[in-house]
């Protein structure tokens, strides 16, 4: 069975092939609709008026402390400035005018170590550890436009540094707690830090982790600019302590509670963020403030169709991807919503610890990556059919392409428990894939739950506001059913101003390939209906026989067969076909006895899309090469198919995955 059009010869191939044939969709329930957040009228404002639109969200959704005279001055394209004159406090946005708005004994952060330590924060609680924080990096000698590194576990510390830097109007830089010494002091340097906030380690897999060594070892070389190591006690394993260490709760919790937020102009920068490095070197990535806020707070309102007062919402990001920063740090608090922060790992103890989190604190909206949904299909729905996930009302889903089966099953298993006896919902829960990056700050396509009809692995429609098209090869828009490269048209309020330190770096990496677009490095198709599918990078795009083949339609292919927990498809040389189809595979369940898997799968591949995409070769293997935020490395794969040398693994998650892998292909 194949929806595919007949072959275009290659000169003639500017775009994908579009290969999928799913057509599922559901629409979205009267009883969801009738209560929904967001409304057709939001695309309709926006299409009148983008710019009116995005001042009224501002204005909306943020106190600002001087009105902005300017919405958005593009004049220095491709750098652009949003709400310009405006000056506010981000933590203060975040924090204190929701206490003088009466709501200071709402909770914000329910806290849950992995050893199953608890501890809650209202929005009083925290404006108040904010002001210590904030006081206390002052007294260290940080002040407006000085950079802090932030290199700490998932715990409610690096919540109160990020907003305690925006108070003062220090830059954060947050580092991954999973990277090594090299990599914490190479983002130490090139940003020039000159605070560190830490903490002795943090639990991972029921066993205490150390984080401070990473620190010391980062540090041990000198020619740093950093002045003070603040260090937070989690895990009490025993730390060095050198001259520029101080405990957090010394310096911290001896500061006073009083601090005035003064305002920032609009465009002071907020933060500094590396990219997650699945396409090669991080790219250190710079957000300022007014924009990025606004876009994270409505889009975070209007896709999880956020109701504050009886919400409590879980993002499963860590702080150190930009995830964390959107939609843990700023986003919900901005929103006033009620969230839950998870230190650990989602198996420990057992296999069932989010879903009983789940169910212990009511959790609403979920927001988690597909790498995690297709963990837990491999698990097995008895794991969380054992708990109560009636309390769940909207799932999200970012990070990389979601695979339609996957979709399928966080609906079926997770979207329609309505209790552990069995009892299913009515109404499954909607489901929205999220495309956006590092570099956009904030979700830019997505289907508005109550209002999209929503279709399993379509992230379907940009968000109101926000232009994205997809173009061949000319920079001409394909029409429906057509694929190619994925740009944004019009400049976004939460856009990168750049890359730090580096600005033709910014303008030749996002601005070069098109005129007066922005291109994501995406590949995408709009199905029949206009609505857009995210095919995986288009530096993965694989040429087989002139046919323009994208990863992720092979790879959901792969996924949608019983045997097969996860896949990843590469482009590997071959001399016959300019490139062939390798598929790297880990499986989940036995084949029967004496089946040959590989022939099943590559089969399997060509019946479900054509034989065109029929990989020449499956490889099982033990493990795939993620990075840390959970996104397959193909580029790894494909030196190993190719059979050269693996490039940058920096951004690994597990550094034997790689050598896992040679050895199960017997090398
Ligand atoms: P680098 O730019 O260093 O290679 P990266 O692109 O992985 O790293 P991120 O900004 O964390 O860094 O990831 C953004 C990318 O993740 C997008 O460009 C896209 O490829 C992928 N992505 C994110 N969400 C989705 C989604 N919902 N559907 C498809 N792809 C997604
Ligand atoms: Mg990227």
């Amino acid at each position: 069975m194949t929806t595919r059009k007949d072959a275009k010869p290659v000169s003639d191939s500017k775009t994908l092939d579009n290969l999928s044939n799913e057509t599922r969709a559901f629409a979205p329930s009267k009883e969801f609709s009738d209560h929904a957040v967001a409304s057709s009228a939001s695309y309709e404002a926006a299409e009148a008026d983008r710019l009116g639109y995005w001042a009224d969200q501002a204005r909306k959704v943020l106190t600002w402390d001087t009105d902005f005279t300017q919405t958005l001055d593009w004049s220095q394209a491709p750098v652009s400035k949003w709400f310009v004159g405006g000056k506010l406090n981000a933590a203060y946005n975040a924090l204190d005018r929701h206490v003088e708005n009466g709501l200071g004994d709402r909770v914000a952060i329910y806290f849950e170590g992995e050893p199953g330590d608890t501890r809650t924060y209202t929005y009083a609680q925290l404006t108040e550890e904010v002001k210590k924080a904030a006081n206390a990096f002052e007294s260290l000698g940080v002040a407006k436009g000085d950079r802090v590194a932030v290199y700490l576990p998932m715990i409610p510390e690096a919540v109160i540094t990020m907003l305690a830097c925006a108070r003062i109007g220090a830059i954060h830089s947050v580092v991954f707690g999973g990277f090594s010494a090299d990599a914490l002091r190479s983002r130490i340097d090139d940003a020039d830090a000159k605070l560190v906030v830490t903490a002795d380690g943090t639990w991972r897999r029921g066993k205490p982790s150390a984080l401070k060594a990473a620190v010391d070892g980062a540090l041990a070389a000198p020619g740093h600019t950093v002045e003070n190591v603040l260090v937070v006690k989690r895990n009490a394993e025993p730390v060095e302590f050198g001259p520029l260490d101080k405990w957090w709760h010394e310096v911290v919790d001896a500061a006073s509670t009083e601090h005035t937020a003064v305002a920032h102009d609009s465009e002071h920068p907020l933060f500094v963020l590396y990219t997650s490095g699945t396409t090669g070197k991080p790219k250190g990535i710079v957000h300022t403030t007014g924009g990025f806020l606004t876009q994270g707070a409505v889009t975070h309102r209007d896709t999880f169709d956020l109701h504050p007062e009886t919400d409590v919402y879980w993002c499963t990001a860590d702080i150190g991807w930009i995830t964390g920063h959107s939609y843990v740090t700023y986003a919900p608090l901005i929103n006033g919503a009620t969230q839950l922060m998870y230190e650990g790992t989602p198996d420990t103890p057992h296999q069932g610890r989010w879903w009983e989190l789940v169910e212990k604190y009511g959790v609403s909206i979920l927001y988690t990556a597909p790498t995690a949904i297709r963990t837990f299909m491999k698990w097995g729905r008895q794991i969380p059919d054992g708990y109560d996930l009636s309390s769940l009302r909207v799932l999200g889903s970012v990070g990389e392409p979601i695979n339609p089966e996957a979709w399928m099953w966080y609906r079926d298993v997770i979207g329609t428990n309505n209790g552990k006896n069995g009892e299913r919902k009515e109404h499954p829960t909607p489901i929205v894939d999220t495309w956006w990056q590092t570099e956009t700050g904030a979700h830019m396509i997505a289907p508005l739950p109550g209002v999209t009809h929503t279709k399993p692995g379509s992230a379907q429609v940009a968000v109101p506001g926000i232009s994205i098209d997809v173009v061949d090869e000319a920079g001409e828009s394909v029409g429906n059913g057509e694929g190619g490269f994925l740009v944004i048209r019009e400049p976004w309020p939460s856009m990168l101003r750049g890359i730090w330190g580096d600005m033709e770096r910014y303008k030749e990496t996002y601005w070069s390939r098109f005129e007066n677009m922005y291109f994501a490095g995406d590949g995408a198709k709009k199905d029949d209906d206009g609505d857009l599918w995210l095919l995986g990078r288009v530096d993965d795009v694989m040429n087989v026989s002139g046919h323009r083949l994208s990863t992720t339609e092979i790879e959901s292919s792969l996924v949608a067969h019983p045997y097969v927990a996860e896949a990843a498809v590469v482009g590997a040389k071959d001399e016959t076909t300019g490139e062939a189809v390798v598929a790297f595979v880990i499986l989940q369940t036995e084949p029967a006895e004496g089946e040959d898997v590989v022939a099943t799968l590559r089969n399997h591949v060509g019946k479900d899309i054509g034989p065109i995409a029929k990989p020449k070769h499956v490889l099982v293997v033990p493990e795939l090469p993620k990075t840390r935020s959970g996104k397959i490395m193909r580029r790894l794969l494909k030196d190993v198919a190719e059979g050269r040398e693996v490039g940058d693994a920096t951004t690994l998650s597990d550094s034997t995955v790689m050598s896992q892998i040679a050895q199960s292909m017997g090398k």
